[in-house]
């Protein structure tokens, strides 16, 4: 372990210590934005360390996605791996629990040396008997405490049998006190923590519990900033921290997300993989402003925050302590705000990959002021622009003669308007042929026949765009260009005709 003594003993150490189980999850993200708030409001250092001792397979993939979703929100951090795959960079690597183990064993070696720890014989069949014993008798499960005090001849006897023996951390009977940063003054009996706890098991393998003990304090980690879930694990933490000789760090529990219903965010209720909102086009200065809200507000009515300015504001004083509501509105809201604050060349570049690709970057940029208004996600744009890209014989595929009728109007009549706005299209040069022109000459044509101007637009939307949903109607039209808009309304006509004449 190449830790160079000194280096880092001073200043505030933070880490985030994902395990990678799955995808970057929106709870892991919070606290990795939380964490790096923390460490460059204060100036401190930011550690990612993997925690992959229990990973499955897949772990590598899980890791990537985990390392790519915190650079694309914008997070940064001063060791541990940089980027998927690539080297663990800083002093106290390696910063994958994977490649730790020899450290693991020889912390668990000395707290057996000073008899803080000890061999445990039981077989998993004798705990689970003594376990139905307890649940028998109403009892919340604990370890028996019989291999606390073995004898060397008891010991013998159990290795001759060739039993392997876990290792089990002796947990003092006291009232463990800490002083969270969030939560203030926390006291939990070590009583509810089940008797002499396993930190390495009997196949050698150590404990999340143990582990990130050893390596919060081999990475000289001063101050943990974790979610509330880890909140009952931190008495033990304590303890191991005190019976390996070291400092303990601060502790900060931030809140659990929460749905709507103030139930416990799940995979199964709610979308949580960072992935999935990038990939429907939520942009990362929304998701990050959004995410720093989960738990924190500034104490002002400011809600827009870039990831510099939060860094500036955020005090880890000010995170509360009740659940934060997952607000999705909220999160929709902020993208709208993101989406609309950057200029049409921005947008364009963000756009690119939601957009058909037959879509030019001049025709991209040329719709973007009719879409950019409508947008909550750059995924929705595919669909608003797609009417560009689309052959005229697709785009009247997608309504039958029903869906071009206006409300009050029938096939007849909306044959008859249809015509009228055609005769004004094609009575527009197509160098005029401007969306300003375009909807006088429409407007103009709807009052003379004594229609509502909305009446009078939706069977030239349906034909124009396929959907009654699209862009400004007259600046698609302009967009499109006059002999593509004449072909689609006289293919709107022809369906018409057909219920027409029957
Ligand atoms: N690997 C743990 C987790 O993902 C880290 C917990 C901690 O921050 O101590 O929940």
């Amino acid at each position: 372990m190449a830790n160079s003594p000194g280096v880092g003993d001073r200043g505030i150490r933070v880490r985030m210590a994902p395990s990678p189980t799955g995808p970057l999850h929106i709870g892991t993200a919070r606290t990795s934005l939380y964490n790096y708030l923390f460490a460059r409001h204060v100036g401190g250092t930011y550690v990612l360390r993997i925690e992959d001792t229990d990973a499955a397979r897949g772990s590598d993939e899980h890791e990537r996605d985990i390392i790519d979703n915190l650079h694309w929100l914008g997070i940064t951090w001063d060791e541990g791996p940089q980027v998927a795959g690539g080297e663990d960079i800083g002093p106290f690597g390696p910063y994958h629990q994977s490649q730790r183990s020899s450290l693991y064993a020889a912390e668990a070696e000395r707290l057996l040396a000073s008899a803080q720890a000890f061999r445990c014989y039981c077989t998993p069949e004798e705990l689970d008997a003594v376990r139905r014993e307890q649940e028998e008798r109403k009892e919340p499960p604990r370890y028996s405490g019989r291999c606390r005090n073995l004898t060397d001849a008891e010991r013998d006897a159990f290795e001759t049998e060739g039993r392997r023996a876990a290792i089990r951390f002796r947990v003092p009977g006291e009232v463990v006190t800490f002083d969270d940063l969030i939560r203030g003054r926390v006291e939990i009996a070590a009583e509810a923590l089940g008797g002499d706890r396993v930190i390495v098991r009997s196949d050698g393998s150590p404990l999340y519990h143990f582990v990130v003990v050893v390596d919060d304090a081999a990475m000289r980690i001063t101050h943990v900033i974790r979610g509330e879930d880890h909140l009952s694990n931190t008495p033990l933490h304590v303890l191991l921290f005190r019976a390996l000789g070291h400092d303990v760090p601060v502790f900060a529990h931030i809140p659990l997300i929460l749905n709507p219903d103030r139930t416990k965010m799940s995979k199964r209720r709610s979308q949580t993989a960072i992935r999935a909102y990038r990939e429907q086009g939520y942009l990362p200065e929304a998701m990050v402003n959004f995410l720093a809200f989960l738990g924190w507000s500034p104490g002002t009515e400011e809600e827009i925050f870039a990831l510099k300015t939060l860094a500036e504001r955020f005090e880890i004083e000010h995170v509360h302590k009740a659940g934060a509501v997952f607000d999705k509105d909220r999160l929709d809201y902020l993208n709208g705000v993101y989406i609309r604050s950057l200029t049409d060349e921005q947008l364009a570049v963000r756009l690119r990959s939601f957009v058909p690709e037959a879509l030019d970057d001049r025709g991209l940029l040329a719709v973007i002021p009719l879409i950019k208004e409508r947008m909550v996600r750059l995924a929705d744009a595919g669909e608003l622009v797609a009417f560009l890209v689309e052959a005229d014989g697709e785009v009247a595929s997608r309504y039958g003669p029903d869906g071009l009728m206006s409300p009050k109007a029938d096939a007849a009549a909306t044959a008859m308007a249809l015509t009228r706005a055609r005769t004004e299209l094609e009575a527009t040069a197509a160098e005029d042929f401007a969306a300003g022109e375009l909807e006088a000459r429409c407007r103009g044509a709807a009052e003379a026949l004594g229609w509502k101007a909305g009446d009078f637009f939706k069977p030239m939307r349906v034909a124009i765009t396929g959907r009654t949903v699209s862009p400004p109607l007259f600046g698609s039209m302009e967009l499109l260009g006059r002999e593509r808009c004449l072909a689609r309304i006289d293919a709107a006509l022809a369906k018409l005709a057909t219920v027409v004449a029957a």
